[in-house]
């Protein structure tokens, strides 16, 4: 079993008003969680608990026009936040600058082809694939441009046998994002925050804002799009796939800084694992130090290093001869090295 999460975009057109309006229902309530947890420390130096907020909560969802699960979902949700910052208080949300979050449990929302409905309200969505499984909670949220969203977090089986052979090394870099040890072309795109820059650099120059969302928006669809095809390739030909651990922390302070923001490691890292476990692909990060330096075919560490040596594409191993492309060389590596941790070796 796994938890998978479809989101589906609405047709705000017909329901952005009543959305609005429960937004700020639930802003309301949230706001009333950080009051009362404010106040009861002030004076006992009580922290409230998520319990105690329900609690004081009952009976407002009619008022509100809530659901019952939808009040508790946000007093459990301010209780975590508050838990996980440490603070006395969070900030409170408002109309203006907070996004719209109406979290509702599975059960008491229908899905039918193309609509939800909750609370007696059909709200259509482009439903752009089939939903699988049950549906067991969700949320409408709103993102920057103002469109709304449904989120549905179902469980799904998984089936244990992959559907590929493949075994796959991966190595993520700046140039080319992705190169896979069992291909010699690499997954490769544009630059997309260098595609928008001037775009951008107008829009923030003349100040405008809707603009400003729109163009970033767009940027971040473009390389989740990307990201998405590209996981699914892969994962669909594997039974065991193996990535580097590279950390965007160290190169942020180079003048990488912008490539390593585009590349979105951290994102493709995160649809490999979730898809791997969904098609029961063995899935490994390993420590992908030298796997740059390393001859793939002698293991002698004679390529070429540091930074500058980034931009070397290919080079010749000089204890063996052997001719490599750098990116390559580097998903074999750590392919050799996910398998040696698979097999026990140290
Ligand atoms: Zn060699």
């Amino acid at each position: 079993m796994a938890i998978l999460t479809y989101r589906y975009r609405l047709k705000d057109a017909t329901s952005s008003t009543h959305l609005l309006r429960l937004a700020w229902a639930c802003h309301t309530v949230w706001n009333f969680c950080n009051e009362v947890s404010l106040l009861a420390w002030r004076r006992d130096k009580h922290c409230v608990s998520a319990f105690d907020l329900i609690n004081l909560c009952a009976g407002a969802g009619h008022d509100l026009g809530l659901h019952t699960d939808t009040l508790s979902e946000i007093c459990q949700e301010y209780a975590r936040k508050k838990r996980l910052a440490k603070k006395i208080k969070l900030r409170w949300r408002s109309r203006k600058r907070s996004l719209g979050w109406i979290p509702f449990k599975g059960r008491c929302v229908r899905l039918r082809e193309g609509a939800i409905t909750s609370k007696g309200r059909h709200l259509r969505f482009w439903q752009s694939r089939p939903v699988g499984g049950t549906v067991k909670t969700g949320s409408f949220s709103q993102d920057a441009c103002g469109h709304w969203y449904v989120n549905l977090q179902c469980e799904v089986e998984t089936p244990g046998v992959p559907l590929g052979h493949a075994e796959i090394g991966i190595d993520l870099g700046l140039t080319h994002q992705l190169a896979c040890s069992d291909m010699a072309a690499p997954y490769s795109r544009a630059n997309l925050t260098r595609q928008h820059e001037d775009a951008l650099a107008h829009a923030q120059r003349t100040h405008k804002k809707r603009r400003v969302t729109a163009i970033h928006a767009r940027i971040a669809n473009t390389r989740r799009d990307w990201a998405h095809k590209v996981t699914t390739a892969i994962v669909r030909r594997a039974s065991l796939i193996v990535v580097g651990d590279v950390s965007s922390s160290k190169l942020r302070q180079t003048r990488m800084a912008k490539s390593v923001y585009d590349a979105g490691w951290s994102q493709l890292r995160t649809m490999l694992a979730y898809k791997a476990i969904r098609l029961g692909v063995t899935y490994r990060v390993v420590n992908e130090s030298w796997s740059s330096v390393t001859c793939a075919d002698c293991l002698a560490r004679s390529g070429p290093r540091g930074l500058r040596a980034l931009g070397v594409r290919g080079w010749v191993c000089p204890a063996c001869g052997a001719v490599h492309d750098r990116d390559l060389n580097a998903a074999q590596n750590i392919l050799r090295v996910g398998r040696d941790t698979l097999s026990g070796i140290p």
